[in-house]
């Protein structure tokens, strides 16, 4: 048995390694606390799926990481019933014990391998990386279930759209309705369909284990007590129905907004600079020839009749994404 709430236990024990305990609940289901923050539910007889939720890659995004606590505090306490196996993940313990976003670098571009090229700069969050990457690779390849990872955050400004996924991009294959419908239904109803490999741990499950994985946004970053799960209870709610496997909402969602992701805007000098309000909303529209950012001589405008920004952060490293674009989803996408 853990002593305390895994949360709890996860912010006290952050930077620690630990050795795995196991337990068995009273229904059968095999409890493993594998290391820091790394939780797995292994039912007696389990069904199809094969679920992985994460939470606090980014250290400072709490009310994902509340949210899982509860879930794992039922589970563990018999108020919910684990019918599928389920992996429980908090990414970033050192972070989250701080407080912050990242301790030393983003950790949300470390998988996928990325985590190599941060070993000497990073290499507390690197090496957590490598593990997560290591654990998540353990849980899948254990049989052929179905497989699904969400991972979960909250994002630093406000937006037009509060809860909002991004899809991994599938090299072809067609996206999946019934996930969409699942996100949807869950409230979280815009999501954007990424069309470049990356290193972010949603695109690490769905690129090397074919699960269906997303990137969720559940809102904006506020501190541990301030948040308010009950905005979060339709998406609570679909994670339940698909942890005791009893059919989560899948019906035609009665709002549901789909953009593709038209460009990635990479910050390559320290004279990036964005050139739009520094309060402005994910999701605000820009018509073509407006300059969103401007980097030493380049210059990145927008090319569609409109496109939407999102994630716009001047301040990340050299290299990496200061802003995403968006149009609404072009007839030329398969869906499935
Ligand atoms: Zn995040």
């Amino acid at each position: 048995m853990l002593e305390m709430d895994l949360l709890s236990h996860t912010l006290r024990h952050a930077g620690e390694r630990i050795s795995p305990k196991s337990w068995t609940l009273s229904d059968g289901t095999r409890v493993t606390l594998h290391d820091v923050g790394i939780l797995s539910f292994e039912p007696a007889k389990p069904g199809p799926g094969d679920i992985v939720l994460s939470a606090g890659v980014h250290g400072n995004e709490t009310a994902p990481q509340e949210l899982l606590n509860g879930l794992v505090t039922g589970l563990i306490n018999g108020a919910l019933r684990c019918q599928n196996r389920l992996l429980v993940l908090f990414g970033n313990p050192l972070a989250m014990a701080e407080g912050v976003r990242e301790v030393e670098a983003n950790m949300n571009r470390m998988f996928s391998g990325g985590h190599r090229q941060y070993l000497s700069t990073a290499s507390a969050e690197a090496e957590r990386a490598a593990l997560l990457e290591n654990s998540v690779e353990a849980f899948f390849t254990q049989r052929q279930g179905s497989r699904y990872h969400y991972d979960l955050h909250t994002a630093i400004r406000a937006s037009k759209r509060e809860r909002f996924a991004i899809y991994p991009f599938r090299h072809g294959k067609p996206w999946r309705r019934a996930q969409l419908a699942f996100l949807a239904n869950g409230g979280v109803d815009t999501v954007l369909l990424s069309h470049d490999p990356t290193h972010t741990l949603s695109y690490f499950s769905s690129d090397r284990f074919g699960a269906d994985a997303f990137t969720v946004e559940l809102g904006k970053v506020r501190p541990f007590g301030q948040n308010d799960l009950e905005r979060l209870a339709p998406f609570r709610d679909q994670l339940i129905a698909l942890i005791e496997d009893s059919s989560p909402n899948l019906s035609e969602p009665e709002t549901l907004t789909v953009f593709d992701v038209a460009q990635v805007i990479i910050k390559e000098t320290e004279d990036f600079r964005l050139h739009f309000a520094d309060d402005a909303a994910n999701f605000t529209p820009y018509p073509r020839g407006t300059l969103l950012a401007s980097d030493g001589v380049a210059a990145h405008r927008v090319k569609a009749e409109e496109e939407a920004i999102v994630f716009p952060n001047a301040k990340v490293a050299n290299g990496q994404r200061a802003c995403l674009t968006v149009v609404p989803v072009g007839a030329d996408q398969p869906f499935e």
